[in-house]
This record gives C-alpha cells, sequence and structure tokens, in this order.
C-alpha cells in the first residue's frame, strides 16, 4: 500500500487521466483481466489500449465498464479526489462542499457522492468477541426545528417520522450497522446472524428488546453506565459520530438513502480504526468500485 497521507501527495500523483487509468486498471484487473458482462476471462485489448473485447460474449468494455465510473463525463482525477475527499473527511463532505471543491454542479456532486457511498459496501466478515449491540432513530420531518435539534430530539422510539437503525461494534474493532424497520427481535437477529461470529458476549441497554438476546446488560436508569467491563460507550459513540455528520455536514438524510450514509460511516470509522492511511481509504473504495449505481436508480429505486 502506498504512504501517501496528504492531499498534496494525493493530487500531486493522480492528476492525469493516464496515472489514475492505470491505478484504476491495476486495481480492477488484479487477478487477471476479466469481461465484466459474463465474467469470461479470455479477453482482447485493442491497440487504443483502452477497449477490450470477450471472446465468449463478443461485447466490448472498457475498465470502468460495470463501476461507478460507467458513462460518467466527469474525469477521472476529479472522481479520484471527489473519493479521498469523502473517504478521509471524519465527518463526511457534502454535495454543496464538494460542488465547490471540484468545480462542479451541485447536482453532480450529489449524484458522485452517492455513487462513491455504493463502494462503501460493509465488509462481510463476522465480529466476534465482546460485542456491543444499540438503537438509535434517525432522521424525521422535523423542519421546523432549530438544527441542533433535529435529531438530538429524536432520542424517543417513535417511529413515526424517524427510521430505526441497529449498529453493533467489537470491542477495540469493527462497527456494522443497517437500517431496520422497526427494531423488534426477528429484526435484531437478522441482523446479528449476518455479522457476528458464535463465539461473542453480546452487551446491550436495558431496552427490553434484547431480553434473552444479551448476555450482559447497562442499567441506564441506575446511572451506572459501566458495571466493570459492561458497557455500550464504544456504539454510542458511533451513534454520536454519525449524527454529528448529520448534523454538522448533511442536515438531512432520506430513508431511502440512509443506508449508503450508515454504509459511508461505517467504512470511514473501520479504516479509520485498522489505522488505514488516508491513501488506504481512498483504495478500499477503488477496490469496490464494481458497483454501477444509475441516476435512474438512485432516484426511482
Ligand atoms: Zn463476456
Amino acid at each position: 500500500m502506498e504512504k501517501i497521507n496528504t492531499l498534496i501527495g494525493f493530487m500531486n500523483k493522480y492528476s492525469t487521466e493516464s496515472a489514475c487509468l492505470e491505478y484504476l486498471t491495476a486495481k480492477r484487473f488484479s487477478d487477471g483481466e476479466y469481461c465484466p458482462h459474463c465474467g469470461h476471462k479470455k479477453v482482447y485489448s485493442f491497440s487504443d489500449g483502452k477497449t477490450y473485447k470477450c471472446a465468449s460474449c463478443r461485447k466490448k468494455f472498457n475498465v470502468k465498464t460495470g463501476t461507478i465510473f460507467e458513462a460518467s463525463k466527469i474525469a477521472l482525477p476529479t472522481w479520484f479526489l471527489a473519493i479521498y475527499l469523502l473517504s478521509t473527511n471524519k465527518k463526511g463532505i457534502s454535495s454543496v462542499q464538494l460542488a465547490e471543491q471540484l468545480g462542479v454542479t451541485q447536482k453532480t456532486a450529489w449524484f458522485m457522492d452517492h455513487r462513491i457511498r455504493e463502494t462503501y459496501q460493509q465488509k462481510k466478515t463476522k465480529l466476534s468477541g465482546d460485542i456491543e449491540i444499540d438503537e438509535t432513530y434517525v432522521g424525521g420531518k422535523e423542519k421546523n426545528k432549530h438544527a441542533n435539534k433535529k435529531v438530538s430530539g429524536t432520542q424517543g422510539r417513535s417511529t413515526k417520522t424517524k427510521t430505526p437503525v441497529v449498529g453493533i461494534v467489537q470491542r477495540e474493532g469493527e462497527v456494522r450497522a443497517e437500517q431496520v424497520e422497526s427494531v423488534n427481535k426477528d429484526a435484531i437477529l437478522s441482523f446479528l446472524k449476518k455479522n457476528l461470529d458464535d463465539n461473542h458476549t453480546l452487551m446491550a441497554d436495558e431496552y427490553q428488546v434484547y431480553n434473552g438476546l444479551a448476555g450482559l446488560r447497562v442499567n441506564h436508569s441506575t446511572g451506572k453506565y459501566v458495571v466493570g467491563n459492561t458497557h455500550t460507550n464504544s456504539i454510542e459513540s458511533f451513534w454520536a459520530l454519525f449524527k454529528r455528520g448529520y448534523i454538522g455536514i448533511y442536515h438531512y438524510m432520506s430513508k431511502k438513502h440512509l443506508q449508503r450514509y450508515l454504509n459511508e460511516f461505517v467504512t470511514r470509522l473501520n479504516g479509520n480504526k485498522s489505522e488505514l492511511s488516508n491513501f488506504g481509504k481512498f483504495a478500499y473504495s477503488i477496490e469496490n468500485v464494481n458497483y454501477r449505481l444509475t441516476y435512474e436508480r438512485l432516484i426511482n429505486g
């Protein structure tokens, strides 16, 4: 992994289309070239150095086909810079800020932001050991409230205007978080099944939905937040970070796009926890770039 840790170092290295294309090609075809249409391994490359043709399905493609960059008129250095900025700013970067930094329209920046979030898919590896679980409620139409009350005023468990989210964190380890329809046992069990190894100790607060699931409980109502090593401080500090991003950077996240924002915050925090360099956080996106999000799917899907 390259050691680049500064914006200026990054921009010096990835200032041209060819430098970016070379890096993207090396990452995308790190296990050998393949056809993004059918997965076939035998492909022909054209003399233009950009176009390929599949020996099986006969379709043409290039290194951007099937990625977040497909059909985009934005130059790769601009894309790379956007990915670097979103991956390394602790609370994210809004489309307004991104538009200013990149010199594109806010609508373009907004679409880019969401396409980049497609690359922040949460890892499939299961967490183990000491695990904290907690839920929170995000958003709602609270237009009349003062900005700094928007989220802190939604601590209740009503889902009329808010979207519930459950999260787990492995102590000294990674986070997983998912939007759910409601915080009930079935939703929590299905989330845990996906994300939790059998070898774990679950810690939760006193909310009764966790009865029978959690081995260790934290009773906030007694004021004893920490009994021995039993607490849910780590997952609560993740929610706090997420809400600071919500309030300070994004101001609003629609229910439709909430999971993408969660993926963004989870991936960035996990990158920090594994002490990835800024370049390492950028590279995570490029490694997961094979998600095409069309504008049509973003708006309607
Ligand atoms: Zn093919």
